[in-house]
């Protein structure tokens, strides 16, 4: 009986055992496989060749128009996690969204955010997609510094010329999901909109591939376009938590901008409310 007892533990621990074994080798090969996953999944918010890039929340919270339904943001700057509530992989700024994201339809189209230069567009792969690269002077947007905005996952190229003048409100191409498809959002991929905006020292820029390298680049919030009064970069850091909140422009289906003489303006239309 005793012998009978001892032999039924022995089975069990054995039993026990292979459990444990088949479990570990199960999690290893999920996180691997996961690692695999990452590797080829998003990139975007590409760096855009900046020397120094600083991605950390700003704390700026978009104020949408009552009388008008806005596109809202689906990703913030420098969120950890996409749309879909999954963590961003962490090759790449730590895993820190480099831009912010819209969700919008094929098709929609894109707003200039401020009045500017065409200086770049191409057809992207993974994570990239085909994209748009606009130059603003300070005077386009009243921030004291150049900004570079960077439109991505366009439906096409953009039926401009490299030297194109947009002004603000303009329409400069359709939103899509190129560059989407096959990673982390699967074969159907994630139809929107990334903006990267970057500030730089000069009007001066080098293109190189589908990057821009100019003096001084850093990547910023999108939201700070908006932000009117700002002295420098680094201020938009330290903006005081009653100010956080900042008034959205935005162009109506009409095509009028809303407040009236707005620089800047958000980068899809707005819908009246009804
Ligand atoms: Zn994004």
């Amino acid at each position: 009986m005793e012998e009978r007892k001892v032999c039924v533990r022995k089975y069990f621990r054995m039993i026990v055992m292979v459990f444990a074994l088949a479990a570990l080798l199960t999690a290893t090969a999920e996180s691997q496989g996961k690692k695999g996953f990452m590797k080829q999944s998003e990139e975007e918010g590409e760096s855009a060749g900046t020397e120094r890039v600083s991605i950390r929340p700003s704390g700026l919270v978009p104020l949408f128009p009552s009388d008008a339904t806005c596109p809202e943001v689906a990703s913030p700057f420098a969120s950890s996690r996409r749309y879909d509530g999954s963590y961003r992989p962490s090759f790449r700024y730590g895993g820190l969204h480099g831009g912010m994201d819209l969700s919008l339809d094929e098709g929609t189209p894109l707003i200039a955010l401020a009045s500017g230069k065409i200086i770049g567009m191409g057809i992207g792969g993974q994570a990239l997609g085909i994209y748009l690269w606009l130059q603003h002077a300070p005077e386009d947007t009243g921030l004291p510094f150049w900004v570079y905005s960077k439109y991505q996952h366009l439906l096409e190229l953009p039926k401009h010329e490299i030297g194109d003048k947009v002004q603000a409100g303009q329409v400069i191409a359709l939103s899509g999901k190129t560059g989407t498809t096959g990673g982390h959002y699967g074969e159907s991929g994630y139809p929107h909109l990334h903006l990267t905006t970057l500030a730089g020292r000069s009007g001066q820029y080098e293109r190189r591939g589908s990057k821009i390298i100019v003096e001084g680049l850093r990547n910023f919030d999108p939201i700070a376009i908006y932000l009117s009064g700002l002295k420098d970069l680094d201020e938009i850091e330290h903006i005081p938590e009653e100010k956080k909140r900042v008034a959205i422009p935005y162009l109506s289906e009409k095509g009028s901008i809303h407040p009236a003489g707005s620089k800047v303006v958000w980068p899809a239309r707005c819908k009246p409310k009804q």
